[in-house]
């Protein structure tokens, strides 16, 4: 075989490669993509329960903003503990702010 029969071959491997590895790569990514929004849906969910919660309790109990509402109350109402689909720490935040996790973008979105 000459060389440049060795060359063609080569080349026409490495096309044959892409052309089987990029879809796939694609495909990955996009997975991976839905995810990420998926896991932002349901924490951005979780944090407009225990703020709805916290404002509640707050609401009930004559707390002004600033002021702490505690985690045992969240319990007793089931919006405490949460847990971040993708691992973040949450934070519930005095009266007035709104709760927080710890993965950015994961944020309760401004009207
Ligand atoms: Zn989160």
């Amino acid at each position: 075989m000459s060389n440049l029969k060795i060359r063609r071959a080569i080349i026409y491997i490495c096309l044959l490669a892409a052309a089987v590895s990029f879809p796939l790569a694609c495909s990955q990514l996009r997975s991976r993509r839905l995810a990420a929004g998926r896991d932002a849906y349901l924490c951005i969910d979780n944090l407009r329960v225990i703020d709805t919660s916290k404002e509640w309790y707050a609401h009930q109990h004559g707390l002004k903003p600033g002021e702490n509402v505690p985690p045992e109350a969240l319990i007793e109402l089931h919006a405490w503990p949460k847990k971040c689909p993708s691992g973040g720490k949450y934070t519930i935040n005095p009266v007035g702010v709104d709760p927080l996790c710890s993965v950015p973008g994961h944020r309760i979105p401004k009207d």
